[in-house]
């Protein structure tokens, strides 16, 4: 694939990073307990304080799906490759990444040698990204390759792990945003004759039968059965292999709520994540990434009723700043992001006056190696958009 090799080339990986992480940065004796008893009505001012003493060394980062009350801190408000990016750019020492793990990498593989990427809490883990461990792609790659020269690409939704990010980019492939993965698989399918689609099976079908592939030309490979419960001939017929990966938010939106909007509310525009399942966006007026619905549903006539599929904390903002638009959640029962919840306004706290007294708590560092492969696929999804 020389194509591949020379893409590799122009896109040199970038130099080792500089920054030196002392011992005690690694969170080691600092105590977070004791911000569990900071009352509610002094976390606001003391946290506004420490942004205000920590001036241009910090820039706080607040993902669409983050709580309100974590989100009103943040400079930079968005999806996690618009923060990333923003975050790059800034120039601060500190970035503070209010979203999940997988963010906090990609912030990592794209900062500036200088900066530094905190997760105010180590627990905020992504489901989608967890189902895609890199060992079991490892040996799914091995698998295909088993089956005879496929001429596989993989390509990685931004919602997975660095390690397979890097993966991608090691193997050829690319990274998509819900809003570019048309474009990229497109490009994938001039590299190759089939398309490896990681983590997430929603977004890699939906996109897949949008460009006008038929769903008999993709299976699903599940990681936990041999050869991901195909056989060989199915996977020489496909052209889309879907990973068996899912968004526990997205999931839970369902055909019958599209029914139920339309039975209750009629009139009403339905718009959904392509995170959602094939049958939903098949029965959804329109289909778009978080900043895509933010676009729709703003530009949309004031007096437009919507039902939003996607996480609860966006539709309520949405609800609220568009006031004179009806907006409701497509699941009448709360679609939350719970492990983004985990972040607290006391771990940012927490976070922030660690700083203040020198202390890195909670660094994200993605190994080296990884980092520079992530970069690679990263950058070739940037070329194509
Ligand atoms: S909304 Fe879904 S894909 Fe996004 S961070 Fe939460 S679990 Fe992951």
């Amino acid at each position: 694939m020389p194509q591949l090799i020379e893409l590799g080339r122009i896109l040199a990986p970038p130099q080792p990073e500089t920054v030196h992480v002392p011992e005690m940065e690694k969170g080691v004796g600092c105590d977070f307990s004791r911000y569990l008893l900071v009352p509610d009505t002094s976390l606001h001012e003391r946290i506004g304080a420490a942004v205000e003493r920590l001036g241009t060394d910090v820039v706080i980062l607040g993902h669409h799906y983050q709580r309100d009350e974590v989100i009103k801190f943040a400079r930079f408000t968005g999806d996690s490759l618009k923060l990333s990016q923003q975050a790059a750019a800034a120039d601060a020492k500190y970035i503070v990444f209010c979203g999940v793990h997988f963010m906090a990498e990609s912030a990592d593989v794209l900062r500036q040698a200088h900066q530094v990427v905190i997760l105010p809490d180590l627990n905020a883990g992504c489901s989608m990204a967890d189902m895609a461990d890199i060992g079991q792609v490892e040996t799914c790659w091995a698998e295909l390759e088993s089956v005879g020269r496929l001429n596989v690409v993989p390509i990685t939704y931004m919602n997975s792990t660095a390690a397979i990010k890097a993966f991608t980019g090691e193997h050829g492939g690319s990274i998509v945003t819900s809003s570019n993965a048309a474009r990229v698989m497109s490009w994938a399918f001039t590299r190759g004759e089939r398309v490896l689609f990681l983590p997430d099976e929603h977004l890699g079908r939906n996109t897949a039968y949008r460009m006008g592939i038929p769903l008999d030309e993709m299976v699903v490979w599940n990681p936990y059965q041999e050869l991901g419960g195909n056989t060989e001939e199915a996977i020489r017929r496909a052209k889309v292999i879907l990973w068996k990966g899912y968004c526990s938010v997205h999931q839970r939106f369902l055909p019958e709520h599209v029914d139920r909007v339309r039975a209750e509310h009629p009139g009403m525009q339905v718009i959904v994540h392509p995170e959602c399942r094939f049958e939903v966006a098949q029965k959804a007026d329109a289909i778009g990434s978080t900043e895509g619905i933010i676009a729709t549903v703003t530009k949309s006539p004031e007096d437009t009723a919507w039902a939003i599929g996607t996480e609860i904390h966006l539709v309520n903002r949405l609800a609220k700043k568009l006031s004179r638009h009806a907006i409701i959640s497509l699941d009448p029962h709360v679609c939350v992001c719970s492990t983004m919840f985990r972040i607290t306004p006391q771990h940012l706290l927490w976070v922030l006056e660690n700083l203040l007294e020198g202390n890195v708590v909670n660094p994200i560092r993605v190994p080296e190696d990884q980092r520079q492969w992530a970069r690679v696929a990263l950058d070739r999804m940037m070329q194509l958009v």
